[in-house]
């Protein structure tokens, strides 16, 4: 799944991913896990997250190598915050030969309302879930304190949209001649566009069963 900070992804995959009894893999997820408990990753990762940059290719790349040789991502996965570089994306498609057909599905949502979005974020300290958005509450998971996000800083913020149009854009372009993408407007409540996320998928397996 595609698409800016806080377009989204998140929320979608993972209800995607319960629905279809697959792993969600975000490699945001990954990377923080990573810095919370100070694993070599996490040293590599801090200063780049923090300043709202991104983590070297060769790393994500390698971080999501390793993820889909594991057992339960053999019947397939969804991708959250992976790939964000035309070098990723290529790396992935190379990753998925001799494997189902990759979906991409793009959230579009305009930047005005992602920097309003992110300022009010707030995730669980403890577990990482997404908060409601009627904290301060404890989260739903696993009853941790919410908490901003570090890079959800307006300053980081700013400089992540900008990485966002330079280096993930591009990706939209790269896909987007395939039978198997699909843009979804991602400015709408988390239910329509749950609905809109199940529309595409089936649109675009119905494309690929085709031969488009
Ligand atoms: P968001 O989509 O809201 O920016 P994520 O949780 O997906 O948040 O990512 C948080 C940070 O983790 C990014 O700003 C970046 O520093 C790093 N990161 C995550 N995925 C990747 C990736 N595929 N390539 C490089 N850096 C990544």
């Amino acid at each position: 799944m595609l698409g800016p900070p806080g377009a989204g992804k998140g929320t979608q995959s993972e209800r995607l991913a319960l629905s279809h009894g697959l792993p969600k893999i975000s490699t945001g997820d990954i990377l923080r896990e990573a810095v919370q408990s100070r694993t070599e990753l996490g040293c590599i990762a801090r200063a780049s997250m923090e300043a709202g940059n991104l983590v070297s290719d060769e790393v994500m790349i390698g971080i999501v190598r390793s993820r889909l040789s594991r057992e339960d991502a053999q019947r397939g996965f969804v991708l959250d915050g992976f790939p964000r570089t035309v070098i990723q994306a290529t790396a992935l498609d190379r990753m998925m030969d001799g494997r189902g057909p990759l979906i991409v599905l793009d959230i579009v949502v305009p930047a005005d309302v992602l920097v309003r979005r992110l300022a009010m974020r707030r995730i669980c300290s403890k577990c990482g879930t997404n908060g409601p958005v009627d904290w301060p509450a404890n989260c739903q998971k696993c009853g941790g304190r919410l908490i901003a996000r570090a890079d959800d800083s307006v300053a980081v913020v700013k400089e992540r949209l900008k990485v966002y149009q330079r280096q993930t854009k591009p990706l939209v372009e790269y896909y987007s001649a395939r039978g198997t993408f699909r843009a979804i407007d991602g400015n709408r409540p988390p239910d329509v566009v749950a609905a809109a996320v199940r529309e595409a998928l089936s649109e675009a397996v119905a494309a690929r069963g085709a031969g488009l």
